[in-house]
């Protein structure tokens, strides 16, 4: 699939094709795609939906969004895309992006049910880890790696890191758990940067694909 087609890249807002720009692909299957869309969308990526393996041709970043993690996995599974993505994640040409499911997805190890997944991200997590009574809150994070302004952060029924390897660095933390993570090409939150105005955790991942 081209760029700017699909319902994905902002094909005809004056960007022309796209080619200068990073291309993010947003996983397709369930959750909340579009949001995803149009906030890397809005930090500067030709953005795409992606459903099947070849959709993942010539992207640079993947971003896996928030939803039902054990739906979500499933529907990769099933579309071949597992397989997939660990491959070009393997190769070191597929930078990912996980949002809330997609932070479980990327776990190397889960509490609360075992989705099929990814497991490139060296974190234990509890998923619904603040109670399943707690359905969403905000709250605002230290970030250093973004600037002294914090980020507001929207929580919902958020997976909790009970502890992280030590080859991940923890960007943020929320009560002395990290909610914010990278290692290597792989970023993800607990949290929904894309449900705010504030691109900087966008374009911090944006960044590693030029890496
Ligand atoms: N509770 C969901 C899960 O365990 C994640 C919620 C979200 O992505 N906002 O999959």
């Amino acid at each position: 699939m081209a760029f700017g087609t699909g319902g994905g890249d902002a094909g005809g807002r004056g960007h022309g094709a796209g080619e200068d720009r990073p291309r993010v692909g947003v996983l397709a299957l369930q959750g909340d795609v579009s949001e995803h869309l149009d906030y890397f969308r809005r930090a500067g990526a030709a953005v795409r939906p992606v459903r099947v393996p070849l959709d993942l041709e010539g992207l640079e970043g993947l971003v896996l969004p928030g939803g039902e993690s054990t739906a979500i996995g499933r529907l990769m599974e099933r579309a071949g895309l597992l397989a997939a993505v660990a491959e070009r994640s393997r190769r070191g040409d597929l930078a990912l992006f996980g949002t809330c499911a997609g932070l479980i997805l990327l776990a190397r190890q889960v509490e609360g049910g075992q989705p099929p997944r990814l497991g490139l991200l060296d974190l234990a997590v509890v998923r619904n880890g603040y109670g399943r009574q707690v359905d969403s809150f905000e709250a605002d994070l230290e970030v250093p790696a973004l600037g002294d302004a914090p980020v507001r952060a929207l929580f919902i029924r958020a997976p909790v890191v009970e502890s992280a390897g030590a080859g991940v660095e923890v960007l943020a933390r929320f009560r002395g758990r990290p909610v914010l993570v990278r290692q290597g090409r792989c970023m993800a939150s607990t949290f929904h940067p894309e449900l705010g105005e504030d691109l900087r955790v966008a374009r911090l991942f944006l960044s590693l694909l030029a890496a």
